[in-house]
């Protein structure tokens, strides 16, 4: 059974990183994921020392605070803690790829100044809000509206945003939001093309986060629908240009849809070793359970598919690092990297017998975290409407 530590030919630097993220991920994350779990706890105090290691900066360029990693060293330093807490592996998944990803690829100079160079530090914490109550999968008919701003309140060329955002990571914990919302009018709607990208402070008045969502897994992380009541911005908020905030939102998604992937590799092979070790304790009928060629077989199974998820997560890397499309791969990333985390996860549970039922032992929870990574940044099924539109490129 391998762990991202065992990947062949890592350099001195990503080994590192990786037994970093894989100590802190076991002795200041696993041993109280459990109680966050059970109280809903957002540790904010773990995610701002995983800041100060640079944990929140992994892939920006050193120019800009950043650790200045590859995608695959990234990947796997985020394998390490979504091992330990799937809800911790999602803030910094979200931060480091997309709000990261719009920042460095369309923000201006200022406003990498401000915004991308304290983020990086581990200074402020970012989430993104594409998704809205009647538009999820279908995000481009998302409602929220931005209007210049008038001036009537001072604004003068700045922007006034009001909708509702639903369901965002972190949106009531975060320092900094990326939000879409349209810049079309309701006269003249232009579909994904009337979409822009805000960059918007949580301290701004009328940026209003609703309670916590009591949710079946990933407990721990903040998920939260936001209101934006005329919320006023000036007009340096607006990250790159008017109506490619679609855009932007998709290649973020393509960064994040990794860090998902190996946040559902993290979840699998977690369940897979606990499942190693009970297998090799638990007796019935005489012997282990690890005996019987029915349990091999679904041990086997088991790590089969770690293993292949993990592989088709880091050619995925590599193909990025080397400036590659990967909308596909990435998608075909998530959805096997899902899939697989929602598979094991169960066969655990199964071979956990009654106590794989019971909160006082660990699968159980890593069952109800699997479930929403075949859900959140694109469902199974648009992974599947993605990978397949890739087939017929010119189509
Ligand atoms: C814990 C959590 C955290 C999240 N964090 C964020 C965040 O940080 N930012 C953000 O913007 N969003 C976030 N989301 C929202 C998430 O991305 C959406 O829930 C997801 O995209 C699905 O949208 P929906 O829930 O509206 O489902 P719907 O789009 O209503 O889909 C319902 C069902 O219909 C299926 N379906 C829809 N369209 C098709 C189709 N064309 N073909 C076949 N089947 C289809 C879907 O696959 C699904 O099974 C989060 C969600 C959760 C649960």
């Amino acid at each position: 059974m391998s762990t991202a530590l065992e990947t062949p030919g890592l350099s001195e630097i990503q080994r590192q990183i990786v037994e970093l993220a894989r100590d802190f991920a076991r002795t200041k994350i696993e041993p109280f994921a459990a109680e966050w779990d059970r109280t809903k706890h957002f540790a904010r105090d773990v995610i701002d020392e995983l800041g100060k290691l640079g944990f929140l900066g992994m892939v920006t360029p050193e120019e800009y605070g950043g650790l200045g990693l590859d995608t695959l060293t990234y990947l796997l330093a985020l394998e390490e803690i979504a091992a330990a807490d799937a809800s911790i592996a999602v803030s910094l998944s979200i931060h480091n790829a997309i709000p990261t990803t719009m920042l460095l690829r369309h923000g201006s100079s200022e406003q990498k100044e401000r915004w991308l160079k304290p983020m990086a530090r581990g200074e402020l914490l970012a989430g993104f809000a594409l998704s809205e109550p009647d538009a999820g999968s279908d995000a481009a008919a998302l409602q929220a509206q931005a209007a210049r701003d008038g001036g009537a309140a001072g604004g003068g060329g700045g922007w006034v945003l009001r909708g509702t955002k639903a369901w965002a990571t972190n949106g009531g914990t975060a320092d900094l939001m990326m939000i879409m919302a349209r810049t079309d009018t309701p006269a003249a709607r232009r579909g994904a093309k009337g979409i822009s990208t805000f960059i918007v402070p949580t301290n701004t008045p009328s940026y209003r986060a609703g309670k916590p969502e009591d949710k079946m897994g990933l407990r721990a992380s903040n998920t939260a629908a936001v209101v934006l009541d005329d919320l006023r911005l000036p007009a340096e908020h607006l990250l790159g240009e008017e109506g490619m905030g679609f855009v932007y939102a998709m290649e973020g998604l393509d960064a994040g849809r990794l860090g998902i992937a190996v946040q559902a590799v993290g979840i699998a092979r977690r369940a897979l070793e606990h499942s190693v070790a009970y297998c090799g304790e638990r007796r019935q009928f005489g012997q282990a359970l690890r005996q019987f060629e029915g349990v091999q077989f679904k041990l086997a199974d088991m790590a089969t598919r770690v293993e292949a998820a993990r592989a088709l997560a880091h050619v995925a890397a590599s193909r990025k690092d080397r400036g590659e499309n990967v909308t596909q791969i990435a998608s075909m990333a998530k959805l096997f990297a899902s899939e697989t985390a929602m598979w094991v996860t169960t066969q655990a549970v199964q071979l956990f017998g009654g106590y794989g039922y019971m909160r006082d032992f660990p699968v159980e929870k890593l069952f109800r975290d699997a479930k929403v990574t075949e859900i959140y940044e694109g469902t199974s099924e648009i992974q599947r409407i993605v990978v397949a539109r890739g087939l017929y490129p010119g189509a």
